[in-house]
């Protein structure tokens, strides 16, 4: 199960400019650091107990069966532990890769301007809020940025 997950991260972190991509690795990072989170809470908070059980029990020097509860909860805890916070730094892995992907995306005009919504090369109007992302050149037709004062292609002005 770990392996086709770190596979899937890995194909996506090599393709990070992919618009489909990202909004699948958004998707797969949230559902990660949710239930890598929550497991790492509990398993947390379960160690903590166990720890304060044992204080407890060490202090009032009541050695009798109450000890082995924490015993018996210790190791399910720490491993509950130690797996939410490895899905959990997986998670972290792909919220890495988005947020590089969005700063690519920001300089190479691949984001609206406006409401940030992931563009295709090709894409005119934002499909989100209609806002003009691209300039088609008026005399060889040539999309270019949005940001461009002259043609790439040509070198005619664009206004
Ligand atoms: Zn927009
Ligand atoms: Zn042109």
């Amino acid at each position: 199960m770990f392996k086709n997950l770190r596979d899937t991260i890995k194909d996506l972190n090599a393709d990070v400019k992919n618009v489909a991509n990202c909004e699948k690795a958004k998707k797969l990072r949230k559902k990660l650091l949710g239930i890598g989170l929550t497991l790492a809470i509990v398993g947390m908070l379960g160690l903590i107990t166990c720890f304060a059980m044992i204080f407890v029990t060490a202090i009032n020097m009541q050695f009798n069966s109450v000890i082995f509860i924490p015993m018996i909860f210790f190791f399910p805890s720490g491993v509950l532990f130690a797996l939410g916070a490895y899905i959990s730094s997986l998670g972290f892995q792909i919220m890495a890769t988005g947020y590089t992907t969005n700063l690519i995306d920001e300089t190479v005009g691949n984001v609206c301007p406006n409401c940030k919504e992931s563009l295709n090369q090709t894409d005119l109007f934002c499909k989100k809020c209609g806002t003009k992302v691209r300039k088609e050149c008026s005399s060889c037709g040539n999309i270019n940025d949005f940001k461009s004062k002259f043609c790439s292609k040509c070198g005619n002005k664009l206004d």
